[in-house]
């Protein structure tokens, strides 16, 4: 048992590498101290299930939204299909007497490393999901690889016509460099870290790790992919979360305690957590 209280800000417990023992999954992060979780989503049938997965358990919350891989999914109802999803859990969410369990949309952005879906399809569909959130006034979970800079691009221009909440949201599994990470901070996001952080050879996540003020960063495990050292090779978990603010602890040689509690509270600020 743990004394401390951790927030999982990115994981995918509604994915079916959890069919078979969800249940003792999120017992097991219970017991760890990860007393919050944040479900991310991929595309509607994905936000859907989330969705309901977040409303049977007490501090579990959830995103909507298309990533990258799946914007050949988005048509012309899509983001319709998103407020509907959005309104309905609300209504069931104020019945149980809580708030909406869907706090960001995401996962949004671009991802020029696998190219799943068309680069201008996926640039289009980024777009889109950056107004929706402007619309329904939430933060946004930012997945980016091999595409800073035309991501950048597109968060500019979104910054620069208002659209970004303040808290903008997260720059999710951030793998850039420290440079582009004070890009991301400048626009109001704060930079999320998972597993690889934990790896011998991960130079630009520890860098981030050291440098960053302790305000700005998010711990994430993203399971059941990106398992942390020393469990790397099985199927990750949230319950397995405090090894990465482990090996962020030693990085900055500050207490496993400090990290606990600054980067839950910042989970709790960046989504409007009361
Ligand atoms: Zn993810």
């Amino acid at each position: 048992m743990s004394n401390l209280t951790w927030f999982d800000t990115h994981c995918h417990l509604q994915d079916k590498a959890f069919a078979a023992d969800r249940a003792q999954v999120f017992q097991r992060a219970k017991e760890e101290g990860v007393e919050y979780i944040l479900l991310s989503t991929s595309y509607l049938e994905d936000s859907r299930a989330a969705a309901e997965l977040a409303l049977q358990y007490e501090n579990v919350y959830c995103s909507m939204g298309f990533h990258p891989h799946d914007t050949k999914r988005w048509n012309a109802n899509s983001a319709q299909k998103l407020k509907n999803l959005y309104q309905k859990t609300e209504i069931q969410a104020k019945k149980m007497d809580r708030a909406n369990p869907i706090v960001a949309i995401g996962e949004i952005g671009l991802d020029y490393y696998r190219d799943l879906s068309p680069r201008n399809v996926q640039q289009q569909v980024f777009r889109e999901q950056l107004l929706l959130a402007y619309e329904l006034q939430l933060p946004v979970i930012i997945h980016e690889r091999e595409a800073f800079q035309a991501s950048y691009e597109i968060l500019r221009w979104a910054y620069e016509q208002g659209f970004l909440q303040k808290e903008a949201g997260v720059a999710h599994c951030f793998s850039g460099s420290w440079e582009s990470a004070q890009l991301m901070l400048a626009l109001g996001f704060v930079i999320g870290l998972d597993g690889p952080v934990t790896y011998k050879n991960a130079k630009r996540p520890k860098e981030i790790a050291r440098k960053i003020s302790l305000d700005k960063l998010l711990l994430e495990t993203d399971a059941p992919y990106l398992t942390p050292e020393p469990k790397r090779g099985k199927r990750n978990e949230s319950a397995y979360l405090p090894y990465i603010g482990q090996e962020i602890a030693t990085l900055r040689s500050e207490e496993l305690k400090i990290i606990a509690e600054q980067t839950t509270a910042n989970g709790k600020r960046v989504f409007n957590i009361k």
